[in-house]
């Protein structure tokens, strides 16, 4: 029914996306009123305007978010959508907002996250309104500016405007994401008091990690060696598959550990570089005392490990198993600390991963700290949401076989309540988000326009 106006809207949707890759919407300190830069809100701007232009009712919320609201009715349909971008990074072969087309393929910063499905929703709704249908719920399409860097424009939207009864957020992957596990970071701290100068190999620094949410890919440890260690690094190296490098500045030997980065969220398709080198330490005949307790301890209760069994977590649920990855440590002769992300299974409650943690640490003097949580969003695949979304995405793709699906990452339909994530990268797809030569395959922002706009007809009917 509303074919002939999707045909109509395609070359003014690909002009709209061009304009918009141009306006470099990267976050930028705040100036006089535009909490996150000048670019950023120029794109808030010409979005906003151009949904004026469709006939929309549109609302910018203190700069921060903005929407573009279709129809009327006492409840509303939201899909939540960004317009802030990471940095464009190096090497780029096209101009990163440049908006340049090259066989088939539009190129830009944000043209997939998240630019791209922004227009696409757009436009959906001008479809349906162009093609006369009426909905009987609003439909508002909420523009957020800071999904890159801590989703303080959803929070604000939340603390002003209404929130939507369901909504779905295009800046994942299809099908729907019906679970997102929860999210728990947190340090384990030891202050080192005793240490007995029994000649042991002793430890003087053990760094590594840059960010909680990544397996570390390098690790370094610098030691004191009062008897010989090659031999064992060598063996170490050779039985364990382990990548350490041996090397001496003047007294110190410096272990350096290489491992293999990977998501957070996928910790097992990494290899963990502080854990290598944890697991070496624990082998030699280190110096005893409270800094080799902590060692040990990492390197019993963690290791090699990523599904947080031998902490006392190895949890799972019918849909998903926890994920643990030691993602940053940071030990001196005086203390350490070692900071751990925790992906857990989307039907328990955080409560029974703090408790397992508790239980592991009893007695050991380590502490726990800085323990932050985001719950896991969580809609059976019975719910009506995912079930009109799922049918939406079966009947115009043709992949009748496919199933909501979990994920260990969080994605933005987390910001906002009643949320799922729903799109905007199709199965197979290269995901080039954040990264060079960022690109939409322009059939495939034809086919999702068109996926969109089934999903808010079916929504708002
Ligand atoms: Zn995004």
């Amino acid at each position: 029914m509303y074919d002939q106006a999707l045909k109509q809207n395609k070359d003014s949707m690909i002009q709209s996306l061009q304009e918009l890759i141009k306006i470099k919407s990267v976050r930028e300190p705040a100036k006089g009123d535009m909490p996150f830069g000048e670019g950023i809100q120029k794109s808030l701007e010409y979005i906003l305007a151009l949904g004026e232009k469709m006939g929309f009712k549109t609302k910018n919320i203190d700069n921060y978010a903005g929407y573009i609201e279709f129809g009327e009715g006492k409840e509303m349909i939201g899909v939540l959508c960004h317009l802030d971008v990471v940095p464009e990074g190096d090497n780029w072969t096209f101009n990163p907002y440049g908006g340049e087309i090259s066989e088939g393929k539009l190129y830009g910063r944000g043209t997939l996250d998240n630019k791209g499905p922004a227009i696409a929703s757009l436009y959906a709704m001008k479809t349906l309104k162009d093609s006369g249908f009426i909905p009987k719920k609003r439909i508002r399409l909420i523009l957020g500016t800071n999904e890159e860097s801590g989703s303080a424009c959803i929070k604000h939207y939340l603390s002003k405007e209404e929130k939507p009864s369901v909504a779905f957020s295009p800046d994942a992957d299809f099908p729907v994401i019906h679970g997102e596990m929860g999210i728990i970071v947190f340090d384990l701290e030891r202050t080192f008091e005793d240490a007995d100068p029994d000649g042991g190999i002793e430890i003087l620094s053990l760094k590594g990690g840059n960010a909680p949410n990544m397996v570390p890919d390098y690790a370094e440890a610098k030691l004191l060696e009062t008897k010989p260690i090659k031999e064992i690094v060598e063996a170490y190296n050779a039985t364990r598959n382990a990548h350490i490098d041996y090397t001496k500045e003047g007294e110190y030997t410096i272990l350096k550990s290489h491992g293999i980065s990977a998501h957070g969220s996928t910790p097992e398709k990494g290899v963990n570089a502080i854990s290598q080198l944890v697991g070496l330490l624990d082998l030699i005949d280190i110096q005893i005392g409270d800094q080799s307790n902590f060692i040990r301890f990492l390197a019993n209760h963690i290791g090699m490990d990523t599904d947080g069994k031998n902490m006392g977590v190895g949890l799972d649920d019918a849909y998903n198993a926890l994920v643990l990855n030691l993602g940053m440590i940071d030990l001196d002769q005086n203390s350490g600390k070692v900071t751990i992300n925790i992906r857990y299974p989307i039907t328990l409650k955080e409560l029974k991963i703090k408790l397992g943690i508790d239980n592991t640490v009893r007695g050991t003097y380590i502490e726990m700290k800085n323990w932050k949580c985001a719950p896991p969003l969580f809609f059976p695949p019975s719910h009506p949401l995912v079930e009109t979304l799922m049918n939406v995405y079966r009947e115009k793709t043709g992949d009748i076989d496919s199933k909501p699906i979990t994920i260990g990452g969080g994605t933005y339909a987390r910001s906002m309540p009643n949320a799922v994530a729903f799109g905007a990268l199709f199965p197979g797809a290269v995901d080039t988000m954040h990264q060079k030569d960022e690109y939409i395959v322009i059939d495939d922002l034809y086919k999702m326009t068109d996926i969109f706009t089934l999903a808010i007809k079916k929504l708002s009917e």
